[in-house]
């Protein structure tokens, strides 16, 4: 089993990107490139509301994703256990 971070309230995500900033911070990456965490806005079917969708790289799991998951204002990220073919 490996750990990864899914957006499991995703309905509650405002695009603050905090979540990309501290996974780049750990990579002691500058900006937003190479990102293992990408946040979009998508279009939603209702102008009023803004709806947002993440992208997480499978690789997130080198990282201190308990951080990661606390570092974010509106508690959209959780860990779960995944299976992989390795395990
Ligand atoms: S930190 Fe949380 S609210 Fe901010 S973009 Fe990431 S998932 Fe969304």
């Amino acid at each position: 089993m490996s750990k990864t971070i899914k957006p499991t309230q995703i309905d509650k995500c405002n695009g603050c990107e905090l979540c990309v900033l501290e996974s780049q911070r750990q990579l002691k990456k500058v900006g937003l490139e190479e990102s293992l965490i990408r946040v979009f806005r998508k279009k939603s079917s209702n102008q009023q509301k803004i709806e947002f969708e993440l992208e997480i790289d499978p690789r997130i799991n080198v990282l201190d994703i308990e951080k990661i998951v606390s570092i974010c204002p509106r508690n959209v990220l959780e860990i779960l256990e995944e299976n992989t073919e390795n395990d």
